[in-house]
């Protein structure tokens, strides 16, 4: 292979990684934001702010990746010189040239644009002015109660993917992406599952991510309305953080949670285990004060080994109902090894005795099919 077409392949996958960067890149500190945190300054002290450079920055950045690829073949030697690229280089080399160079001075323009007026024409700034009162326009008010409001801890911050994050803070909605930041405000915005869709994470594990858009309106003029993309296991969290409920249409199938995937297998599992013949009379369940205590349980499982992990039998009446016996044996389980829950062991909540999954009978009046 020619050393051209070395460079030209290197310089096409580092550009790439420059522009998405992958985790490697993100892990190791090369982003343009990490490349730049002394001109950036500090998010956290103030966010508008250093997110209104790292636009800049970035659209700078950017426009001389094109300039970056002819120093380098310069560099290795494919052109000799200017002259070599002008005169007798092909129409392509040519066009190519006369962009790479155009490219920088048209960012600088475009840069010059927003700062000047202090930044006033900058994205950020111009969406952040639709939500001034009183049609002043002062955005910088916006700007400085954001900041604020996202120093707090109790705000949650979302990664999509190594160009885009979510932000809930307490007022506000933001999509921080590269080269601007998409707002709501909580008050007037309506938030709308949109889309779940499924992903299995690697080919060895059986384990499935699903991932949530979310379309978030404003109510207020101008406002343009946006969709955030979060992982299911974030929803809780986002649903916590948001004033507003968020809207899940009959459609959309939503996603569970590792733990309520689970109260399904356990459900189904104990199905198939015999009935337990209830004569008690039942208060409500312990674990959730709501539903009627549906399960019991029974030693069936045969294991009599009598070894210290053999299981046992419970005594204790039937007080609680099978989602929070399922959540409690969850409970009880390595985290990371969900494949071995079902066959895992629990103790009685309130005797501490061992049981197994076949230990756990439905009780006789109960209809399973519910
Ligand atoms: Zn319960
Ligand atoms: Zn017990
Ligand atoms: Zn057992």
């Amino acid at each position: 292979m020619s050393k051209e077409v070395i460079v030209s392949i290197f310089y096409i996958i580092l550009s790439a990684c420059i522009i998405y960067p992958p985790v490697e890149f993100v892990s190791a500190g090369f982003t343009i934001p990490c490349v730049f945190s002394r001109v950036l300054g500090s998010e956290d002290e103030d966010f508008v702010s250093y997110h209104i450079k790292r636009v800049i920055v970035t659209l700078g950045v950017y426009s001389v990746l094109p300039l970056g690829y002819i120093i380098a073949l310069f560099a290795s030697e494919y052109f000799q010189d200017v002259s070599s690229l002008i005169i007798d280089g092909s129409l392509f080399w040519r066009i190519f040239f006369t962009t790479s160079l155009a490219l920088p001075i048209l960012a600088l323009y475009q840069i010059r644009k927003w700062i000047i007026d202090d930044f006033k024409y900058h994205p950020i700034a111009i969406n952040l002015s639709k939500f001034c009162n009183n049609n002043n326009r002062d955005w910088k008010r916006v700007a400085s109660d954001i900041s604020t409001e996202f120093r707090r801890i109790d705000k949650i911050c979302v990664r999509t993917n190594s160009l885009i994050k979510v932000i809930a803070t307490e007022n506000w909605i933001l999509k921080v992406t590269p080269f601007t930041i998409l707002i709501a405000h909580q008050s007037d915005a309506s938030l709308i599952v949109q889309k779940a869709d499924t992903h299995q994470i690697s080919l060895e594990t059986t384990n499935e991510t699903q991932y949530l858009n979310i379309a978030v309106k404003s109510g207020r003029q101008n406002v343009e309305s946006f969709i955030i993309r979060i992982n299911a296991t974030d929803f809780k969290d986002l649903e916590d953080r948001i004033a507003r409920d968020i809207t899940i249409p009959p459609n959309v199938k939503f996603h569970k949670t590792v733990v309520e995937q689970f109260v399904d297998v356990f459900k189904e599992t104990i199905k198939s285990n015999p009935r337990y013949e209830n004569r008690e009379e039942l208060d409500q369940c312990i674990g959730c004060m709501q539903a009627t205590p549906n399960i019991k349980l029974q030693k069936l499982c045969g294991d009599d080994s009598g070894r210290s992990d053999s299981c046992m039998t419970c005594y204790c009446k039937p007080m609680w109902c099978v989602n929070c016996m399922a959540k409690w044996f969850a409970s009880r389980q390595e985290s990371d090894q969900q494949n071995t829950w079902l066959s895992s062991k629990c103790t009685c909540p309130m005797c501490r005795s061992k049981f197994c999954i076949l230990d756990v009978s439905f009780l006789d009046n109960v209809d399973v099919e519910e």
